[in-house]
């Protein structure tokens, strides 16, 4: 295997050597400096909290950069995180409000040409069972999902659009069927899709399909670290797919969902690289839909991933969080059922916005047998049901949603993220989490959930401003009496 120089940058806005130099800098603590930047952002939200009609520029919360992303991820003292994650909260909250928005993986498919060496699907590995779900078998896991309560879903697949699976016109079904199944006032409403870098021509396709967020973790940015866990197949070229969203840009997508994995490379290369990658996309006006934070679960088959070479420790990784969501104010971000219940709740205090609930990532696993279930990609670390999950996000202050109105009105792409970074989109987000937590009671949840999911409703809905409030209560009430998919 021919390694690659410590300071080859692949591409032109990934600053490899300075990224270094930053890393290399945060080991020590900076006391000092932390308490300048965390002062200043609070004194800049208190600004612009002050502005919720006026001028664009006064109103938009700034991110912050790369020396302060480094500086901020030099911090060892419990009482500097504190700090972080309590401004981290906060922003949030002007952001998007208290709602936490959830969803559902589907895995259609385990089938996959690669070789990242801490993923149970890679090719080599024979200790799965390889599935690529039929249609009508992905019409039946939808069913499963829609009567658990869920609006939106991710569906994944392993990069092996072979012809004997109809290629890549395998996922572009698949989103239709998705679409297509109803069941009660069932049925899902956004499809996001998380499948490997695709060509402009493709991602046209997929567009026309529908999707929802396009999703690709780049894994890790460090291109050292990227050759020794990308051994072989089309992800083995890390500028193809560190450059799939210009191509995704070209077709005309707009809402991207980006990430690492956490345990590969140091978190902080990747913090900063992906403050690059997302400046970048918006000099091209666009930007980060959501961020996710997979931390490396155990996968069959893998030793690395039960032995990561740079794993992250719980104190980091809520660190990392909250600084993200500093660095990048108006985004979306993701906690995945990798992670247990208890680390969750935690990442909600710190500014997660939208979480999966009741996951399994082996195609079939909704409705699980024996041989399912060793066809996961990786260890799910929360097992809880759907209305478990949210009868907790009620008991403790949040709004669960389904909403999906922005796709419905055509707040997408750039036009999002213009009412993201002024933090006017929560006000449709509570609304519309008022709206479709209603739905969920009067569909899905069970009787506890109910009673404390209507006595919030009572509550958030008494605290909106008029006129919103009253138009709340009036498409609630519609909501009561049969109507479904009523959103602002
Ligand atoms: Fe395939 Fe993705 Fe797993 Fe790599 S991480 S082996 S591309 S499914
Ligand atoms: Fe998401 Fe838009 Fe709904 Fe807010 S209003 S929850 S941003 S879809």
């Amino acid at each position: 295997m021919t390694t690659v120089d410590a300071s080859f940058s692949p591409v032109p806005w990934l600053d490899v050597p300075y990224i270094r130099s930053l890393v290399e800098k945060a080991g020590t603590e900076d006391r000092q400096g932390i308490e300048a930047i965390l002062a200043k952002k609070k004194s800049e939200l208190d600004e612009v909290k002050k502005h919720s009609t006026g001028a664009l520029e006064e109103r938009e919360l700034k991110g912050i950069g790369l020396e302060e992303i480094a500086t901020l991820s030099s911090i060892k003292s419990p009482d500097l995180s504190k700090k972080l994650h309590d401004l981290a909260k906060e922003v949030k909250l002007h952001i998007y409000g208290n709602r936490i928005v959830t969803f559902a993986p589907l895995y259609i498919s385990n089938l996959c040409k690669n070789e990242c060496n801490y993923c149970a699907f890679r090719a080599s590995n024979k200790e799965i069972v390889r599935t690529a779900m039929t249609q009508e078998e992905i019409a039946e896991q939808i069913k499963i999902l829609i009567d658990q309560g869920h609006k939106r879903v991710l569906m994944v697949a392993g990069e092996a659009y072979q012809a004997k699976n109809d290629g890549f016109q395998y996922v572009l079904d698949s989103m239709k069927t998705i679409y297509s199944v109803k069941d009660g006032n069932g049925e899902i409403r956004r499809v996001n899709a998380n499948v490997a870098p695709l060509s402009v021509e493709d991602f046209k396709l997929l567009r026309e399909a529908g999707v929802g967020t396009y999703q690709c973790f780049q894994e890790t940015y460090d291109p050292v670290v990227y050759k020794k866990h990308h051994l072989s197949g089309p992800k083995a070229d890390y500028v193809w797919r560190v450059n799939v969203f210009d191509r995704a840009i070209q077709a005309g997508i707009g809402d991207f969902g980006m990430g690492a994995l956490l345990g590969l490379a140091d978190w902080r290369f990747e913090a900063l690289a992906l403050k690059s990658h997302i400046s970048h996309l918006e000099e091209l006006g666009s930007g980060a839909h959501t961020i996710s934070f997979p931390r490396i679960e155990p996968a069959t088959g893998s030793e690395i991933s039960r032995h990561p070479p740079n794993k992250v420790s719980d104190e980091d990784f809520l660190n990392m969080i909250a600084i993200m969501r500093l660095a990048v104010p108006y985004t979306g971000m993701i906690m995945s059922t990798r992670e247990n219940s208890e680390m969750r709740r935690k990442t909600l205090e710190v500014g997660v916005s939208q979480i999966s609930a009741g996951s399994r990532t082996d195609p079939g696993g909704y409705s699980a047998d024996d041989k399912s279930a060793r066809s996961g990609q990786f260890e799910v670390g929360d097992h809880r049901s759907l209305d478990e999950v949210v009868k907790e996000l009620i008991e403790n202050g949040f709004i669960p949603s389904w909403c999906t109105a922005c796709e419905k009105k055509g707040r997408e792409g750039g036009d999002f993220l213009k009412i993201a970074r002024i933090g006017a989109i929560k006000k449709t987000c509570t609304p519309n989490a008022l709206v479709t937590l209603k739905e969920y009671l009067l569909d899905y949840a069970l009787p506890e959930t109910k009673k404390v999911g209507n006595a919030l409703i009572e509550k958030e809905v008494g605290m909106l401003e008029e006129p919103r409030s009253a138009n709340t209560r009036a498409t609630l009430e519609k909501t009561e009496k049969g109507a479904r998919g009523e959103c602002f």
